[in-house]
């Protein structure tokens, strides 16, 4: 974990959050700025910055965050009308925090392909 990471301490609950989902390994919130109606951050528990720094031993809390996401779609009613799953890495993705996070957007139309 890292001290200083606003997700560590969103898993620490320094920082209040709308918590949604919790376990051992994942949590999953409301984003603070939502570009949906849905706008949902499912991250892991462990620090990993970016999608470069998954590990091998990673790749099974991967699988969790994108069940939990597909948990999370039909508890908030958009499993059938539609939702996109997006991880940022790095700058020409937009990331801005540094601490891996999977957004779960739905309740509107999108378009394709993403600005
Ligand atoms: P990204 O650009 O992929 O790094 O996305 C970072 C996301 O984190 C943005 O959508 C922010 O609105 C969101 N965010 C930043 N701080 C908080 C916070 N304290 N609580 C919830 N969401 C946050």
């Amino acid at each position: 974990m890292s001290k200083e990471c606003i997700f560590c301490r969103i898993v620490r609950k320094e920082i209040k959050s709308e918590i949604l989902f919790e376990d051992d390994h994942v949590v999953a919130f409301r984003d603070i700025n939502p570009r949906a109606p849905v706008h949902i951050l499912v991250i892991p528990k462990k620090h990993i910055p970016t999608v470069n720094d998954i590990e091998e031993e990673d790749l099974q809390l991967l699988g969790k965050m994108v069940g939990v996401a597909r948990d999370l779609a039909v508890t908030s009613g958009i499993s059938e009308s539609g939702y996109r799953l997006v991880i940022n890495c790095h700058q020409n993705a937009g990331q801005e925090v540094y601490h891996l996070h999977l957004h779960l957007l739905g309740g509107r139309k999108m378009k394709w392909p993403p600005g």
